[in-house]
């Protein structure tokens, strides 16, 4: 077994109903000890888990199409990430980089600046969550442009936190009754090939057109500090801009002095079968924020960037008292060998290329499929009523997801119309995994 393998049996088992009865008495537990704003997609309550596998309470062991939502891409409980955190874990857990600084923190911000797309000058600046991240990412841009208006996206979500949930644009559940929010926050229409009026191939240039023109009479381009955009959309639903779409905002931006900063909180780290989601297009953002894959499940989160526009911050003026725990530092430095070790990029190729074609397969036999989308593994279908027509079917989706569930696939659900279903497998899954999951959906189309 490779050191990096997964530690648990690589095989689907059901030997309870889905959630189990130890699932269900824990569940009653957690109602009356846990808010109930804290949802659960699938209340199966977890003992182990590795490779392409959840095992939970009552020993079942779950397909994972999930990955924690794109956080485990190395696997979790990954043996190299457990062992190097384990190891600085002995050694100290905490010191507060601002009070005393260590190697690790370093360590990865070299790697980072090293990875990011572009190969100018550049710093970061490590924190805990990705809405930290994008938070941060604002207030270095705002600091350094001297301006204060930050273009966002329809569909866009970017965190829970008072500016993020701004910066969000779904209401229910992220923004209802949470107000009031941050001011100079803009939104603009976002590239949507399957829902854009004209058709997917017009889509991404007439979609920059439009932000780029509503930037300019609605703000003033010389008052817009950032651009902020994930480039694959996450919760939105897996929305990949029209081609062209990226690369023309980041030229309006260069010519206007505006800070473009790529969200790559959930498609960082070979998620979409690149090392990050801007190489596709070759797009060099300004700044950078990720988090999720990061550290193998460990919390951890980044904004990298010029060196120039992070430098201009004013000393004591970013930093934050856990930022860049030596043990997620140790645990990240483990995750980034692995997916280079491992070829974690080619993989979620290959896995991408297994879940499309299987998935457009399904497309051509079920015509309430009407869009198959994603690269690498990160890939999403959006059910609609039927052939011609978009209206989104939330009900075949709450029907295919509960079959999926009670047949031990952890699927996840997204979209602002709530009818999309998004695959994230970990990278590390295995091919028979992998299928037995896509034949599990198959299934569940087939019982509709
Ligand atoms: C998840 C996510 C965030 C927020 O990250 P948290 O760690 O939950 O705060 C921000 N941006 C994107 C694109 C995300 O997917």
């Amino acid at each position: 077994m490779a050191t990096t393998g997964p530690e648990i049996a690589q095989e689907r088992r059901i030997v309870t109903e889905i959630p189990g009865p130890k699932s269900r008495a824990l569940q009653e537990r957690r109602l009356k000890a846990v808010a109930q704003g804290v949802g659960s997609s699938l209340p199966v309550y977890v003992e182990r888990a590795g490779g392409g596998i959840v095992e939970d309470v009552d020993g079942n062991a779950l397909i994972d199409f999930g990955a924690g939502i794109a956080v485990t891409n190395v696997g979790n409980a990954n043996p190299l990430v457990v062992a190097r955190a384990q190891e600085q874990l002995a050694k100290f857990t905490h010191t507060c980089f601002m009070v005393n600084p260590y190697e690790a923190y370093v360590d990865v911000c070299e790697a980072l600046n090293r990875i990011t797309p572009g190969d100018h000058e550049k710093r970061s600046i490590l924190l805990n969550s990705g809405a930290e991240a994008v938070e941060n990412a604002v207030k270095i841009a705002r600091n350094a442009t001297g301006r204060q208006a930050v273009v966002v996206f329809d569909h866009a979500y970017h965190g829970r936190t008072n500016l993020t949930m701004a910066l969000t644009a779904k209401n229910m559940p992220y923004k209802q009754g949470f107000g009031p929010f941050a001011g100079e926050v803009y939104r603009m229409p976002m590239a949507y090939p399957f829902r854009w009026p004209t058709g997917a191939e017009e889509c991404g240039p007439q979609a920059a057109a439009q932000a780029i023109e509503q930037i300019t009479k609605q703000i003033g381009a010389e008052n817009v500090a950032a651009v902020l955009i994930e480039p694959i959309q996450g919760e939105g639903g897996f929305i990949e801009p029209g081609a062209g779409f990226l690369p023309a905002l980041v030229e309006f931006c260069r010519e206007n002095g505006i800070v473009f900063i790529a969200d790559e909180v959930q498609t960082g780290f070979a998620r979409t079968g690149d090392m990050f989601a801007c190489d596709h297009e070759g797009i060099v953002p300004d700044l950078i924020t990720t988090a999720k894959g990061i550290a193998g499940g460990l919390p951890l989160a980044a904004v990298t960037g010029r060196a120039e526009l992070m430098d201009a911050v004013h000393g004591g003026g970013l930093g934050g008292t856990y930022g860049g725990n030596p043990a997620a530092c140790a645990a990240a430095l483990a995750a980034l060998e692995t997916i280079e070790s491992e070829k974690l990029v080619e993989r979620a190729r290959a896995i991408g290329e297994t879940m499309l074609s299987r998935l457009r397969a399904l497309a051509e036999r079920y015509d309430i499929i009407g869009d198959v989308r994603g690269r690498g593994a990160m890939i999403a279908i959006e059910l609609v009523a039927g052939a011609g027509d978009k209206t989104p079917n939330t009900a075949a989706l709450a029907e295919i997801v509960r079959y999926c569930h009670s047949q031990g696939l952890v699927l996840l659900t997204a979209g602002t119309y709530g009818n999309v279903i998004r695959m994230l497998p970990p990278l590390v899954i295995g091919d028979d995994l992998l299928n037995e999951g896509l034949d599990i959906l198959a299934e569940a189309f087939a019982r509709l």
